[in-house]
């Protein structure tokens, strides 16, 4: 999609667990080409609100739409396959595989029949297909060198990387990050934040929730505040950080 054009339209999404209402009737827009903040206190309801535009867990009410799909009601494999990746709040790497194995589970993702059957029945040409991606997609984030590693031999900051080359293995439109930056270093959060950039200079419209202020008030375009589960403001980082509403939720938590 061009750059500025709408990418995602979210309208009074809710969740509610029983009594608690962890998603309260929250709307906000993307446009193509940005990168838009989703922060708030711990429990405010950022991590649902991925679960639900994912289709990890279903809204009680409200609608998404994405490039003009309605996405309430399908399911996450088919939401991947029109253009949403997303990554976890804890690493997911699996432990026992190397660093290329690992961004393949993402290229089987993609395939129209589903990680399934790539795992189950695979021929020797979708075999190499799939690698010749991953290696793609491992090279775009400058981890082509690591490609036979074990996985879980390399730094946070790049176990994190390969899990965003995995996600990029689906070749999304929007990209969604749960907490990129926590536990990383000072240099690592620096390249992350390069390569979030680069990525964004492709076209890729990334929404990520992190707890960093100084990580999310560099990098960010737009801010959408939560705060138990509602709204509580938008806008650009320096006039949202200033925002009376948002300065007394972070103190009262
Ligand atoms: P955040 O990611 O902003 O820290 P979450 O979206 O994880 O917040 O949680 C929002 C609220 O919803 C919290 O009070 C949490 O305990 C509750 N919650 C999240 N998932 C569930 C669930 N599966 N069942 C019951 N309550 C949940
Ligand atoms: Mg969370």
């Amino acid at each position: 999609p061009p750059r500025g054009s709408p990418v995602l339209e979210v309208e009074g999404l809710r969740r509610a667990f029983g009594g608690l209402v962890a998603v309260n009737d929250v709307s906000f827009r993307l446009a193509a080409g940005e990168i838009v903040g989703l922060i708030g206190p711990n429990g405010a309801g950022k991590s649902t609100t991925f679960n639900l535009l994912t289709g990890v867990d279903r809204p009680t009410a409200g609608s998404v739409s994405f490039l003009g799909h309605r996405l309430v009601g399908l399911g996450a494999p088919a939401i991947a396959r029109l253009g949403i990746a997303r990554t976890f709040q804890h690493v997911k790497l699996v432990p026992s595989m190397s660093v290329i194995e690992n961004v393949v589970i993402g290229a089987h993702l993609r395939g129209r029949a589903g990680p399934l059957r790539g795992l189950l029945r695979l021929d020797r040409a979708e075999e190499a297909q799939l690698h010749a991606e991953a290696a793609r997609q491992l090279a775009r984030v400058g981890l082509a060198e690591q490609a036979d590693r074990p996985a879980t031999s390399l730094a946070l900051g790049q176990q994190r990387v390969v899990e965003i080359a995995r996600a990029l293995c689906l070749d999304p439109v929007l990209l969604l990050l749960d907490e990129p930056a926590a536990g990383l270093r000072h240099n690592e959060k620096a390249e992350l934040a390069a390569l979030l950039r680069r990525l964004r200079g492709e076209g890729v419209t990334i929404l990520l929730v992190e707890h960093d202020m100084e990580f999310v008030m560099n990098l960010t375009d737009r801010l959408v505040v939560m705060d138990f589960g509602v709204k509580l403001a938008e806008g650009a980082p320096a006039a949202v950080r200033n925002d009376p509403a948002v300065i007394e939720a972070y103190l009262g938590s």
